[in-house]
């Protein structure tokens, strides 16, 4: 018998250890090892997917007597086909673990101890304590008469782990409060990849996915050691190294990635504009040079190379001030960056088809990044330049017809207060070598957290809706349905999924209107100014994972109230106690700690990195009385509404008439069926968001889910193992939004005629009467007969090489991190223009914080380590916090390895064990050294193991776009202890 490595698994099964070397050694290898432990009696096997980080593994759990007694990966799964990593191998110890809360737990005011509540007095105390907080600072008008029907005094942060229909329900909770302050991990992690991409291509999330990396010629990772952090998604660029790819790794630390890169370039942390400015530069010269190694149809036709802009328009080419035109000394008058008009253009824009008129896109591209010369690169980001020249021409060599380059960044590139523009050139790139809606293309955003992508998109952020940017929340200025613009159908069907038995054009009222910034910055600012009052925390650890942490927690104690949902008493919930530094009999904050569920232990939907839904099964039940989200939220708004019955003023009727009828306890399949959404006039449910209307007869929760849960069934529970199109885009694992479709933007990846430009990867081709292949992004015929153009959430269809919707620049330039030890090389402009910066945060200087430091994650831990901290296998792979630093700075400070050392920011100081090696070295910048640190952020006061948080150092200055905290670059000082 023939055995294909699936089956192989199947019935061999992978032990821990070696599944983590699987994905990073992305072959066969390990399987030699492999044994398969006998189970003494297999009960009942079920599928789940892993709860860490965005790759989306599948796992089978075994189940005996209700209880899980293995977990192993998940051999059909076409994203981890078996594997696991060393986090995911170890979920068997977070359901079966002493350290897990298993009841209700409430803080009183000033009180040293928890004490035990029933659910049914702790659900009704929070939710007197919700009603008592929004009823006291509802703001129902605005100053100038307009119906706001807002609370600024009740914050939520979280969930990006939770199942998305949880996420979905606890965004449409807070909505109906009038909630405004809302942010979760993904905001602080990746933010600024959503800003950049909506601009570049329209969507912000990784227009490929994990197994379509496979398909690529060069492979490009910067900003992230996926080799760690995302180690099961890696095999696939390990997989596409073997088919002959080359792998670029660019990033301030030699790591694990880079090991099996075949060209690393150390670049000093917060200079991803300039090293990726210099490629820039290189592409555009080469083009004019040997224009047939590139597709020039592709730049011509499907990006705004050509588009005239307003010859008023100025940058830093020609200024000399590192400023665009417009600047007036706090913020950017855009009205220089719009388009010269041509009345017989279609879509109304002057063009220049031969890309040399002087205020074309592609000039001005051109002209802005030729300052970033070899030299210039070198001398800002301290990289070596022959590496850089070779890497220079090993990527441009992707923008040759039929061959492609993908992009894969997370968030070491995005968390800088210049993090949308370094990612908007990720995308400047990949437009000018035709790399987008090609198979093996791509601009391919990592989430951290297993859930982000899903959750945020339900609107567990300040500035969406459920259904993202085209679903935003009213502003105090649209007064009306009919006011709120582009997008109503999306809006009106979401009122009638939420308010099913009043009219949408009421409704609309209830909806709470925008009046400001709510960020998350500006949400820590207020809660340090006082003015949040109530703050709920669904399985997110700010303590440790926010910038500034130190300062952060000492922002809790301003709160009245805060509720806390995890699974184990965190620093978040613990904020208050002497472990923490905290006086107890100081703090009045009453705090409820709600015991909850794993995702092991509940049913649900979760969405991966690159889109795609996968259902997981319950396999155990929560230990005690810990309980799932979805469950607590459930009973909460029952409460909620219990409580505002009878009641009309505040805004009561967007808690009483809210359509809330999932069971009790509820039933996950109805919410999802919600969000889907269904026709009110036959009761069926939609298939596909071209259905929705505006005049309130069909009803959906989020129009991008809307396809997922159909008459034909859950979409998002397939497990189809079959791949029709060949470059393993299996359409019939789980459900990708939108519409199913697996590469975004995929009729770029054809000419204009329909023909692939690549034939032995095609993602779809017009056979003169329909498109085969993925499903098409825009469901015209090809360019020559419609007219639309492949970049469909962009006005005109065309990428954006010219950006004009940022609020620092339409191209990107480089500016130094906040806190930097050198003069901006590029201009006199040192900082980003229009960072989002608050006057109290302390800056360090060079004088006495020489050092520059950058943060990094682990492979064993994730993110604050509130999960990972309390399981043992783990916590003895990676027992304590450390501090990474060069050989040479360990030598002039007296340090050797294993030595405690002090970090010092001019936030706050840090401890932690030297490891000193040669992956780091000192950047040589105008004759001196520029010496660095890197520092992971997992640690903190509670768990198995304990230790300082990198947070601790980092500060509350954010990119002007989303706020995003600049925790990748920031000054320091080293001492022994
Ligand atoms: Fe896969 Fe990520 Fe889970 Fe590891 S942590 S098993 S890579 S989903």
């Amino acid at each position: 018998m023939e055995l294909n490595r699936r089956d192989f698994l199947k019935l061999s099964g992978v032990g821990t250890g070696g599944l983590l070397l699987y994905g990073i050694l992305g072959g066969d290898k390990v399987l030699a090892f492999s044994k398969r432990i006998p189970l003494k009696k297999r009960i009942g096997e079920r599928t789940t997917i892993c709860s860490y980080c965005g790759v989306g593994c599948s796992a089978i759990m075994t189940v005996e007597d209700g209880r899980i007694v293995n977990i192993e990966g998940d051999p059909d799964s076409p994203i981890n086909e078996g594997s696991l990593c060393s986090k995911g191998a170890s979920l068997y110890q977070v359901v079966n673990n002493e350290y897990r809360l298993t009841k209700p737990k409430y803080r009183q005011s000033g009180t040293a101890e928890w004490t035990e509540m029933s659910w049914d007095n702790i659900i009704a105390a929070i939710a007197s304590r919700i009603k008592e907080t929004r009823d006291l600072t509802f703001i129902e008008k605005d100053k100038d008469g307009n119906t706001v029907n807002r609370t600024e005094a009740i914050a939520s942060l979280g969930n990006a782990y939770a199942n998305t229909e949880e996420a979905y329900l606890m965004s449409k909770l807070l909505r109906a409060l009038g909630t405004v302050y809302i942010g979760n991990e993904a905001r602080i992690c990746v933010s600024s990849a959503v800003a950049a991409d909506n601009e570049t291509v329209g969507r912000g999330p990784m227009s490929n996915h994990w197994i379509d990396l496979g398909n690529s010629d060069c492979v490009m990772v910067i900003g992230g050691n996926m080799a760690e952090s995302f180690p099961v998604a890696f095999k696939w660029v390990t997989r596409a190294k073997r088919n002959g790819a080359k792998i670029i790794h660019i990033d301030p630390r030699f790591t694990r990635t880079s090991a099996k890169a075949n060209l690393y370039a150390s670049v000093r942390p917060g200079t991803d504009i300039a090293f990726i400015g210099g490629i820039i530069r290189f592409v555009t010269e080469d083009m004019e040079a040997n224009p047939s190694k590139y597709n020039m149809t592709y730049v011509k036709e499907y990006t705004n190379a050509s588009f005239l802009v307003n010859p008023q328009f100025a940058g830093p080419a020609d200024r000399l001030d590192g400023l665009f035109s417009g600047w007036d000394g706090s913020k950017y008058d855009k009205k220089t960056w719009d388009y010269q008009l041509d009345p017989h253009e279609p879509d109304g824009i002057k063009k220049d088809s031969t890309l040399t008129e002087t205020h074309c896109v592609f000039h001005l591209l051109k002209k802005h990044f030729a300052r970033y010369t070899d030299d210039k690169v070198v001398e800002i980001t301290g990289t070596d330049k022959g590496t850089f020249q070779e890497i220079c021409r090993t990527y441009a060599a992707t923008g040759q017809t039929g061959r492609a380059g993908a992009i894969v960044f997370s968030s070491g590139a995005c968390q800088h207060s210049t993090g949308t523009q370094a990612v908007r050139t990720f995308g400047i790139l990949q437009l000018l070598l035709g790399n987008m809606g090609v198979a093996g293309g791509g601009l391919d955003g990592i989430t951290g957290a297993s859930n982000g992508l899903g959750c945020t998109l339900q609107g567990l952020a300040n500035n969406w809706l459920p259904g993202a940017d085209s679903v935003r929340p009213p502003t105090s200025s649209e007064q009306s349905l009919s006011a709120y613009g582009e997008n109503k159908p999306r809006l009106a069907s979401l009122l009638k999924a939420w308010y099913r038995d009043t009219d949408h054009n009421t409704s609309f009222d209830y909806l709470p209107k925008r009046g400001g910034d709510y960020s998350m910055l500006p949400l820590l600012e207020a809660m340090e100014a006082g003015s949040i009052k109530g703050l709920i925390c669904w399985g997110m650890n700010p303590v440790v994972s926010g910038p500034n942490s130190g300062m952060l927690r000492r922002t809790l104690e301003k709160l009245d109230w805060i509720v806390v949902i995890d699974l184990w008493e965190t620093e978040t919930a613990a904020f208050w106690k002497p472990d923490a530094g905290a006086h107890p009999a100081d703090i009045k904050t009453e705090v409820f700690l709600l015991p909850a569920a794993h995702p092991l232990e509940k049913e649900g939907s979760i969405c991966n990195s690159g889109r795609w839904n996968q259902w997981r099964y319950q396999g155990a039940n929560p230990p005690g009385k810990a309980r799932s989200d979805l469950w607590i939220v459930n009973k909460l708004v029952l409460k909620l509404k219990e409580l505002y019955a009878g009641q009309t003023e505040k805004n009561a009727a967007a808690v009483t008439q809210l359509t809330w009828d999932y069971g009790d306890p509820p039933d996950v399949h109805l919410v999802a069926k919600e969000m889907n959404g269904y026709d009110l006039k036959t009761g069926q449910l939609l298939s596909s968001p071209s259905s929705l209307k505006e005049g309130g007869s069909t009803s959906c929760g989020n129009w991008l889910w809307c396809g997922m849960y159909t008459e034909d069934g859950n979409m998002a529970a397939r497990r189809g193992t079959g791949d029709a199109s060949g470059i393993g885009l299996f359409a019939d694992w789980g459900w990708a939004w939108p519409l199913n479709r697996r590469i975004m933007y995929n009729r770029a990846s054809v000419d204009l005629d329909g023909a692939p430009w690549d034939t032995d990867h095609p993602v779809i081709a017009w056979n003169g009467k329909t498109w085969e292949g993925d499903v098409p992004d825009g469901g015209w015929p090809p360019v020559s007969e419609s007219g639309k153009y492949p970049f469909i959430m962009k006005p005109q269809g065309r990428g954006h090489l010219f950006g004009p919707g940022r609020s620092d620049g339409p191209f990107p330039e480089h500016y130094e991190p906040w806190e930097s030890p050198m003069a901006n090389p590029m201009s006199p402009q040192q900082n980003n223009p229009a960072i989002k910066n608050w006057e109290t945060v302390a800056r360090g200087t060079k004088a006495d914080y020489p050092i520059v430091a950058t943060t990094h994650r682990l492979v064993e831990h994730l993110h604050t380590g509130s999960i990972t901290r309390r399981l043992p296998w783990l916590v003895e792979m990676m027992p304590e916090m450390f501090i990474e630093m060069s050989r040479e700075l360990a030598e002039e400070r007296g340090i050797v390895g294993g030595n405690t050392v002090i970090v010092e920011s001019a936030r706050g100081s840090i401890r932690g064990k030297a490891v000193v090696t040669a992956r780091l070295k000192p950047y040589h910048v105008n004759g001196t050294n520029i010496h660095y640190i890197s520092l992971p952020w997992s640690w903190g006061f509670m768990g198995l193991s304990k230790g300082d948080s990198g947070n601790r150092l980092t500060a509350w200055i954010g990119d002007p776009n989303t706020g995003i905290p600049e925790f990748r670059a920031f000054l320091c000082d080293v001492r022994r202890a």
